[in-house]
């Protein structure tokens, strides 16, 4: 079947511009939102302005951008023109020519179709830019405090006279909210990549956290720290857990969600296992990276990829909502295989659309969990509806090695 017109290029919009003129051949750099690329198709000026030695490349865009200009021969379009102007010597070819341009958009692995788009199996890296952003974050010292004052998972403290029950206590609700969502608190615990906060009456807890919501603290339990993309801890984010879907007897969930510090960046930072850790200081040398969107899919991750051969286990990351940009800075390792993983809905895809902007390198994989039960999905719910497939899903295209249990679960 061809994809004429108007479906040719929405298939070709739907990714980043930057994949489609690497898998032309062009030399495609970053430099923060700016991506430049040559030479140009249609003039093969290599550089753009060549009476100002402007060695950036003559094709120039930005990374949200879904067109391209030629600083050179002004020629300018979309993804698709960019193709065309490769196959056919222009940006507007006559209406028979478009078969052919497509045939060389399928050969070059542009109409791929989910899951696992590879987005750039063969692009050179660009070189590493030195960027120095600074955030406002949270006090460090007030962050440490609070965060050993947190309770581990497994938890059972003698003042909470119910834990043992399911739900109804401070640490035994935590419980019934991960165990709603196919979590292991035991696992999770393990890894120590979340902990339960401590009730109002038994910390002091400082201003920043719930300032504007004071009756609300009690809900936000959930928590786990943010990373900056030197793998140093700088802020934190707690999920509501009486959620009404996971405790029936809560009280009606809270406007929002999650909860970060008021007054405080949680911007461009990360989620990040023991490993993710590892990539963000620059030490890793797995088989992989898995980035996922929000708190509840990083557990999700952190908890599944334990299901592989320790020392074979790809690290996680997850981006906090709308942060995507965070990955800019982080210095992930060459050649090694990234999975972006978000919800399959048009949120989900603009998510992984930005994540694969900010990272831009070679070996970038989306993968989109299936449409469970007719629904919008994540990676929790296809962890509960096919773990294996989640499993699976997470390392495609990474050499990983699973983990046989010495005793049966
Ligand atoms: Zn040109």
């Amino acid at each position: 079947m061809t994809l004429r017109g108007p479906r040719l290029f929405d298939q070709l919009n739907r990714r980043p511009l930057s994949d489609v003129a690497a898998r032309l051949g062009l030399n495609v750099q970053r430099r923060g939102s700016a991506v430049s690329a040559g030479p140009c198709p249609l003039c093969g000026a290599v550089t753009r302005h060549t009476k100002t030695k402007d060695k950036r490349g003559a094709l120039g865009w930005r990374a949200e951008s879904q067109g391209w200009k030629c600083f050179q021969c002004e020629a300018h379009g979309d993804g698709a023109a960019l193709v065309a102007a490769r196959v056919c010597g222009t940006t507007n070819p006559p209406r028979g020519k478009w078969a052919e341009v497509e045939r060389h958009c399928r050969e070059l692995g542009l109409l791929e179709s989910v899951p696992g788009v590879v987005f750039a199996p063969t692009a050179p890296a660009p070189p590493p830019v030195v960027k120095v952003k600074t955030y406002n974050r949270t006090p460090a010292p007030e962050l440490r405090a609070l965060w050993e004052a947190a309770l581990p998972l497994t938890a059972v403290p003698p003042w909470d006279a119910d834990v043992r029950s399911w739900g109804g206590s401070w640490c035994g609700d935590v419980r019934v909210f991960l165990t709603f969502r196919g979590l292991d608190p035991l696992t999770l615990a393990g890894l120590d990549v979340a902990r339960i906060l401590p009730p109002p009456e038994r910390y002091a807890f400082p201003s920043w956290w719930l300032g504007k919501w004071p009756k609300a603290r009690p809900f936000y339990r959930l928590a786990a720290l943010t990373f900056d993309a030197t793998g140093e801890p700088v802020c934190i984010q707690a999920r509501d857990v009486a959620d009404p879907r996971a405790n029936p007897a809560a009280p009606p969930s809270r406007d929002l969600k999650t909860n970060n510090p008021e007054g405080f960046q949680i911007a461009a930072s990360l989620f990040a296992d023991a490993l993710g850790r590892e990539v963000l200081r620059g030490s890793y040398t797995g088989p992989g990276v898995v980035i996922v969107e929000g708190l509840t899919d990083f557990l999700t991750a952190a908890q599944l990829v334990t299901e592989f051969r320790p020392g074979a286990r790809p690290a996680v990351l997850g981006v906090v909502s709308g942060s995507a940009a965070a990955l800019e800075d982080v210095r992930l390792p060459e050649g090694v295989p990234v999975n972006v993983l978000t919800d399959n809905d048009t949120p989900g895809d603009d998510y992984a659309r930005g994540v694969v902007d900010a990272l831009w390198r070679s070996g970038m994989r989306r993968i989109r969990p299936p449409p469970i039960g007719g629904k919008k999905a994540d990676l929790s719910d296809w962890l509960k509806h096919d773990r294996r497939a989640a499993l699976a899903a997470l390392s495609h295209g990474m050499e990983v090695v699973p983990y046989v249990a010495p005793v049966s679960r």
